[in-house]
């Protein structure tokens, strides 16, 4: 547990949150709606803080990121709890751990603070340091900050990042894109990447689906990461018959190609997972329709993600057709980007490529 610095201090002890733009007003004993952000006696402390609940080393391309370092191994880790309840979380384990001891104890609200608190402290005793110190015996390039919303435990990944990059090592965000404009403003500085989920271009979807986020706010951390000049990439899980029409996907793919272009695009499978066991997989037909869409919007790179086999995981150069990185599933097969550009027609390509 460390005491935050994402947060302003309120009236009668309680605190505002500012990590992420729920910006949780908490009283004092109480946490906010992710769970890890508790107000002791008047000030807002991390739980979670060195904390980490699960760790793998991933590559790159599973986060997803195809125009950053392709081939790298990444160090990835997350915490407990989340700030969206999505219904078909793949990692409700321990995203909503939170929230079920929440739900079981609803009467009893010391009790259930001092549960969350023992779930808090069950994760493996990982500190910035260790981390870092990990990576570089291992030789591994990136840090990802994923599995669970990194937002809520932004001072723990940004402890880490900081630390990483005095080695030379580079920080990733797997995001639901919530930040706040404080925590966005803290992250600049040490974020080199961002995969930012647009889970749908409706409103209803955010407050039905992932527990009452708003999109706008999803949309403006997006133009904001890219005005930063964070690198950024965006994904689209697309759910049968819940945010897949044509228009929904129109929206998003205009909404990224009105900022720009270049902003590669994510459009993944779903399937049945946590409370929304009711949807069918997303065909692969239904994929490429998503595809299609985000082409004749303009936009340059566009991925499909998540099937078996097939679909469109090469990164081909938008001006000549020639193969620039070649993937097999989850692997880079080769990268062909030279200096940033197409060796063949010198189209420039944008990300970081080595
Ligand atoms: S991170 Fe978001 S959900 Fe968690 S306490 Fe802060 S404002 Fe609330």
């Amino acid at each position: 547990m460390k005491k935050a610095t994402l947060f302003q201090k309120a009236k009668d002890k309680y605190v505002r949150c500012q990590a992420c733009r729920h910006n949780c007003v908490i009283a004092p004993g109480s946490s906010g709606i992710c769970g890890v952000r508790q107000n002791i006696d008047g000030e807002l402390y991390l739980r979670v803080y060195g904390k980490a609940i699960a760790v793998h080393v991933d590559p790159i391309e599973k986060k997803p990121l195809y125009h950053f370092m392709p081939g790298s191994d990444v160090f990835s880790f997350g915490t407990i709890g989340c700030n969206f309840r999505c219904t078909f979380c793949q990692n409700w384990d321990i995203s909503q751990a939170v929230e079920l001891v929440r739900e079981r104890y609803k009467k009893k609200k010391g009790e259930t603070e001092v549960m969350i608190g023992e779930i808090c402290d069950e994760g493996q005793d990982l500190p910035p340091e260790k981390i870092v110190e990990h990576c570089r015996e291992q030789n591994i390039p990136v840090i990802a900050y994923t599995y669970n919303e990194p937002t809520i435990f932004a001072e723990y990944a940004g402890d880490t990042a900081k630390l990483a990059r005095e080695h030379g090592i580079k920080n990733i965000f797997v995001t639901n894109g919530y930040e706040s404009e404080e925590c966005l403003e803290y992250m600049k500085d040490w974020c080199d990447a961002m995969n930012i989920d647009i889970k749908a271009f409706d409103q209803k979807f955010y407050t039905e689906i992932c527990g009452g986020a708003k999109l706008q706010g999803v949309l403006d951390t997006v133009k904001k990461a890219y005005e930063l000049g964070i690198f950024l990439e965006c994904t689209t899980l697309v759910i049968p018959g819940v945010n897949d029409s044509d228009e929904e996907l129109r929206g998003i793919a205009k909404f990224l190609a009105d900022i720009s272009v270049e902003i590669p695009w994510h459009v993944t499978a779903f399937y049945p997972d946590y409370k929304m066991q009711d949807k069918d997989p997303t065909s692969a037909s239904d994929l490429e329709r998503a595809w299609k869409i985000g082409k004749d919007a303009g936009l340059k790179y566009v991925y499909t993600g998540n099937l078996p086999e097939g679909g469109h995981d090469n990164t081909v150069c938008p001006g000549c057709g020639e193969v620039l990185v070649e993937r097999r599933g989850m692997s880079c097969a080769g990268c062909n980007v030279k200096d940033g550009k197409c060796p063949k027609c010198g189209e420039v390509v944008p990300g970081v490529w080595n």
